[in-house]
């Protein structure tokens, strides 16, 4: 599990705040952020000034090692189009196949967009915006 500060301005009001949001979930370790992930509460903030409650959508690091799931997720917007998603995440699965040594096995990869059939994934991602989701196992 990982967490950084960042400073957020309020959609509502404007005023601006510090706050901690998640960049990574282990769901094995910490349990309670799936569900915070599913009931819509991660990475939530309420305005300090008008109370407005409000999610950060920032790329999020799923991972679940009971199941060998890894999930990437991006969110598209106004600064990074599906197409700058797409573009970036192959250079970086490039970058990784060349640095890894020559005996390990790559690990099998996929991206998929916002609409997927993976029921579980689809619960979990269910209030999502258009989106880029790197499967990794
Ligand atoms: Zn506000």
């Amino acid at each position: 599990m990982s967490t950084k500060k960042f400073t957020i301005g309020c959609p509502s009001c404007g005023v601006t705040q510090e706050v901690e949001l998640h960049e990574s979930i282990n769901v094995q370790s910490n349990p309670e952020l799936k569900q915070a992930l599913l009931e819509n509460r991660l990475n939530r903030v309420t305005c300090s000034d008008c109370e407005a409650n409000f999610r950060i959508d920032m790329p999020l690091l799923y991972s679940d090692p009971e199941h060998e799931l890894m999930v990437h997720w991006i969110p598209e917007t106004k600064q990074v189009s599906c197409d700058q998603i797409i573009e970036d995440f192959d250079r970086s699965l490039e970058e990784i196949n060349q640095i890894l040594p020559k005996d390990i096995t790559p690990p099998t990869v996929f991206l998929s967009n916002g609409t997927l059939s993976s029921t579980g994934i689809k619960k979990l991602f269910l209030w999502t915006i258009p989106s880029i989701f790197a499967f990794i196992r």
